[in-house]
Formats: C-alpha cells, sequence, structure tokens
C-alpha cells in the first residue's frame, strides 16, 4: 500500500462532481458525446501547484491524500469553472438610457438617432481615464467569478480608434495581472464604423489593417481577432479584407456573424479557419454544414437575443444533428446583454434553443475552453489541468437550467484557491 500524498488542498463531499471525465480530455465534443458528464456522486478534487493531481470518491481521495486546507462541499454540485467565451468587458458607462427607451417603445433607429448605441460607448470611452476604466474592468472581473466563471475571453471595441483601442487592450490585460481570473484577449476594432469614418467605411478598414493591427501585434495586446461581420456594419467583403490581414499578423480569428442578417458569415469563418463564429441566429443550412465539417466552433449568445426581443434564435438542434461544436458565452456588453450570469445562459439555452442541460454544461465549459485553445489547461476535471471549479447550490445537476433568476453560485475556485464564496466560509477541519 502506498503512503498518503500531502497535498494543497482537498476539496470533498461534493454531493455531485460533474467531471466531464466520460470523454478525451481535450478537444471540443459533438453529437451525443456533449452528453458525457462523467458525474460521481460524494465527488472530490485534491490540488497540487493549483493543478488537480487527483479525482474521485470522498472516501478513495482521503485514503490517498492528507492536507492542511480542506473544504467541504456537502450539499453542492461541483462543475469545472465556467468558460465564457465572449464577453466585451471594457466599457466605460452603462446604457440603461437606451434600455429605458427600449422599454417606452423606441426602436434601433430611433435609439441610434438619438445617440444610442455602440458609438455612445466609443464617445464614453474616448473620454475615460486608464484608471476609470481598470476600474470598471475590475468591477466587472469580479462580476464574473461571483457568477462562477474562471476563464473568459475579452475584446476591444468601444474605442475605435488607435489610442483607444490600444488603451481597452492593455486595460483588460493590466487588470487581469493582479486578478484571479483568467482572460484572453480580442482585438475587436472593426466592431462598428465610428463616426468620423461614416461617410467613406472602407478609410476605416484600411486603418484598422495598416495602423491598429500593427500596433496591436507588436505590443502583444491580444492572441485574437475578430470583426463585428454584417452587411451594415463590416460587409464580406471588408470583413474578409480585416480577417485575411488578421491572419497574416498571426491572429486567430474569431467572428460576430449572421446575427441580424444572414451574410454567410459562418462559412467564411469556417473557411478562414476561425476559432469560433458567434451569434449565428441567421445562419443558412449551408453554414451550418460548413462549421460541421470544420474546426469553427459555433459560439451560441441565447442572452442577447432574449434581451432584445428577437423572435430568431440559433438552431442549436440542427447545429448539434449535423456535428458542429457547439459553445454558449454570456456576450456580456452594456448595450444588448448586461448579464455576466452562464446559469441564467443555460436555461435561455435550454427553452429557447432545446438544448439539453448536459450539452449546456459541455458548451460552458470544454467546449469554450476549446474555442480559446485552452482545453489543455481547463474545462474538465483531467489530473494535470488547473484546478477551476464552481460550486453551486442546487439539488443535482439538472438544476443548472431549472433554476433561474438568482446566483445559485457557493464557491469559485481558482488555480486550486477559493477567490468567491457567495454563501458561507466553507473551509473545515475533517
Ligand atoms: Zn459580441
Amino acid at each position: 500500500m502506498s503512503a498518503v500524498e500531502t497535498v494543497d488542498a482537498l476539496y470533498v463531499h461534493a454531493r455531485e462532481l460533474v467531471t466531464l471525465r466520460d470523454g478525451p480530455p481535450t478537444g471540443s465534443r459533438r453529437g451525443a458525446d456533449l452528453a458525457k458528464l462523467g458525474v460521481i456522486e460524494d465527488g472530490a478534487v485534491a490540488v497540487r501547484g493549483g493543478r488537480i493531481v487527483g479525482v474521485g470518491k470522498t472516501d478513495e481521495l482521503t485514503a490517498r491524500f492528507r492536507s492542511e486546507r480542506t473544504f467541504d462541499l456537502s450539499g453542492l454540485v461541483v462543475l469545472p469553472g465556467f468558460v465564457d467565451a465572449h464577453t466585451h468587458p471594457v466599457f466605460a458607462k452603462t446604457r440603461q438610457d437606451e434600455f429605458h427607451m427600449r422599454c417606452q417603445g423606441a426602436d434601433y433607429l430611433q435609439i441610434a438617432q438619438a445617440g444610442g448605441g455602440i458609438l455612445n460607448s466609443a464617445r464614453a470611452l474616448r473620454a475615460a481615464s486608464r484608471e476609470d476604466l481598470a476600474a470598471v474592468v475590475r468591477r466587472n472581473y469580479d462580476g464574473f467569478l461571483a457568477n462562477g466563471t474562471t476563464t473568459i475571453e475579452a475584446k476591444s471595441g468601444y474605442g475605435l480608434s488607435t489610442d483607444s483601442e490600444l488603451l481597452s487592450l492593455e486595460v483588460l490585460g493590466e487588470v487581469a495581472e493582479e486578478h484571479p481570473l483568467t482572460v484572453a484577449r480580442t482585438f475587436l476594432g472593426a466592431h462598428e464604423v465610428p463616426e468620423e469614418y461614416r461617410a467613406d467605411p472602407d478609410r476605416y478598414v484600411d486603418l484598422v489593417v495598416d495602423e491598429m493591427l500593427p500596433a496591436v501585434a507588436e505590443r502583444g495586446l491580444a492572441t485574437s481577432c475578430d470583426v463585428f461581420a454584417e452587411p451594415k456594419v463590416f460587409d464580406a467583403a471588408r470583413s474578409e479584407r480585416i480577417l485575411r490581414a488578421a491572419l497574416d499578423r498571426g491572429f486567430r480569428l474569431r467572428v460576430h456573424a449572421d446575427e441580424i442578417e444572414p451574410m454567410g458569415g459562418a462559412e467564411l469563418s469556417a473557411r478562414l479557419g476561425a476559432d469560433s463564429a458567434d451569434h449565428l441566429p441567421r445562419i443558412s443550412d449551408e453554414g451550418i454544414r460548413a462549421l460541421a465539417a470544420s474546426r469553427t466552433t459555433a459560439m451560441l449568445l441565447p442572452g442577447t437575443s432574449f434581451y432584445l426581443g428577437k423572435p430568431a434564435h440559433a438552431p442549436a438542434r440542427r447545429m448539434i444533428e449535423a456535428g458542429c461544436a457547439v459553445a454558449l458565452a454570456t456576450d456580456f456588453n452594456p448595450g444588448s446583454c448586461y448579464t455576466q450570469s452562464m446559469t441564467l445562459v443555460v436555461t435561455l439555452a435550454c427553452v429557447l434553443l432545446h438544448m439539453t442541460p448536459e450539452e449546456c454544461i459541455t458548451a460552458t465549459t470544454i467546449n469554450a475552453a476549446a474555442s480559446l485553445g485552452l482545453d489543455g489547461e481547463i474545462g474538465t476535471l483531467h489530473d494535470g489541468k488547473r484546478c477551476d471549479l464552481v460550486a453551486l447550490d442546487l439539488p443535482d445537476w439538472r438544476g443548472i437550467g431549472y433554476v433561474f433568476g438568482g446566483n445559485p453560485v457557493a464557491m469559485t475556485v481558482k488555480d486550486g484557491e477559493p477567490v468567491c464564496l457567495n454563501v458561507h466560509d466553507l473551509e473545515s477541519e475533517l
């Protein structure tokens, strides 16, 4: 019999530990594999150096490992920390004024005419100081942890000038350096055409391609580049020009695709080998086939279509049946989706997209991680991965989706350390 090993921390007595170990540790999951959860009752996790060194039943793990720090997760459902792979957390001000106008019956055009929309955010961000932005970003990062999210993808895109886009990416990075949250940065200079280029959008595309992309690449401020690919924003030709220039500079690609009007955004994303095509309520049958045959993840954002009161939602069932790699994200942003709750997104995906809770769990963990190229590090509870966990106060894993409107997160664990306790201190002497 081998000796008992000492570890940095033990998390024990999870009512259910959802490991996702019934599938391989890496790679996105498709079709029936989306439902392979690998649930362990009375589960435990052992941690050393921030990494998982053991997963199993509590009695097995307490026989193998000992620790001075043991956390009792009795009554809680524990999953890999959520991975929110589409967020816009760097902005200067919230836009509840526009929400108020919408509630009074104003449409998108009226709000835009009153100075609303992304350009409203751009005016505010350009006037904000580095400290102002850092304060907003820090508060937003705290909000992700409080909702059980341990890794995010974070986009710029509310500056729309070279200086303000660089500042946005710098602040996202600087705040992340002193914060537990893992943040993967994406340059989204092509989020909208700013006011001063409205008469000649191609000149703004020139600026993005010739000035912004080289500056972001030179400073190492983002790993990915994204474009808002829409006929009335950046049409197919302009989107492809920006994305190809980004590829040439060594960026990975993500694309806001087929959200408002169909434009072949999914096909473009697949053809360019993008990591993800995001939104997709207006995806074509051809787009579904293209994604299914590609490495590109279909990143679905049901919170946005819900919040905007849109009748069309992404056809998740047809995508899953066709073999697409499906992931879910919040699209947290000040205009069209002000939520950081992945559990709310799961409810919306179950009700509006007709996904099952087990598919949603895979879509918010390993598949989202794979879309960021981080599946070797996070997204499942395999040995050697970072110990990122979320502990939910739910009757069992099917309660994810069933319970909505509150925050069921009792504890968030990042790199083996509890970083957010929403209910009570769970550290105990066993
Ligand atoms: Zn977005």
